[in-house]
């Protein structure tokens, strides 16, 4: 697999860094994690191929993790060349994403789910564990995060078992961390360096804590608000988890 950072940033507007999103690449298609507010232009920043992007992953409905979702929609009817496209988009999402995109479509009659296309929503309850395809060959469970009632971390498998867990918004949980074993690749957010003022994110040392007893071959670190700009992350890290470490900047392309 083949994951492109689209978004490493939070809410909180910042010159480099986006709203969260993740270009996933598989054997046999796309997924989308996240769809921050400035994804859509992100994908197309990367030179991605979008318009036949085959699925997306919601975890929580902050908005710099799903605003991006309608106006992605809405600029799919447009698009150039998007006659050709007849593959599904599938939506995998935590409950109240359809509500949402339901909402937006009747406030201004934007016609989001009339494309050329099948829309096809499937939403994830954070009270049951489920297991499901994202596209042909790639399997999901969800774990359930303490950060929202229905914030979910999502771990994918591919058909040569390679693993990539995306633990979105989350406070400390071990439970989650359990969730996150033999990760190839786990992208962990990182909210704060210390002292963070919520119990909802994680700081530095929470995230070291948590990838101890999750042991990654390697860890991302993300969703890094702009007091990050301050610290050599990967430095600080290192001092906590001697595993491999990288601090994820708008743009970075890894290999899984
Ligand atoms: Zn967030
Ligand atoms: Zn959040």
């Amino acid at each position: 697999m083949k994951l492109v950072v689209l978004g490493s940033g939070t809410s909180v507007f910042h010159p480099q860094r986006a709203a969260a999103g993740f270009w996933l690449q598989a054997e046999n298609g796309s997924t989308l994690l996240d769809c921050g507010a400035d994804t859509p232009h992100r994908m197309a920043a990367e030179n991605l191929d979008w318009m036949n992007l085959d699925a997306i992953w919601i975890s929580h409905l902050h908005l710099d993790h799903c605003g991006g979702l309608a106006p992605f929609l809405f600029g799919m009817k447009h698009a150039p060349g998007i006659e050709q496209r007849t593959t599904p988009l599938k939506i995998f999402a935590c409950e109240g994403v359809e509500k949402l995109l339901r909402s937006i479509d009747e406030s201004h009659n934007y016609k989001l789910f009339r494309q050329r296309f099948p829309i096809e929503i499937q939403e994830l309850s954070a009270e049951e564990k489920k297991s499901f395809e994202v596209i042909p060959g790639l399997k999901a469970e969800t774990f359930p995060t303490p950060h929202r009632r229905e914030s979910l971390a999502i771990r994918l498998t591919d058909s040569n078992a390679k693993i990539v867990v995306y633990t979105s918004d989350t406070g400390y949980s071990e439970d989650l961390a359990q969730f996150c074993r033999g990760a190839d690749l786990l992208i962990l957010e990182c909210s704060f360096y210390r002292d963070k003022p919520i119990a909802s994110h994680l700081e530095l040392a929470d995230a070291m804590s948590l990838a101890k007893i999750a042991e990654p071959r390697t860890l991302l670190l993300t969703h890094l608000y702009p007091e990050m700009d301050a610290v050599d992350l990967e430095a600080e890290a290192k001092k906590l988890w001697s595993g491999e470490i990288i601090a994820a900047r708008d743009g970075l392309r890894l290999e899984v």
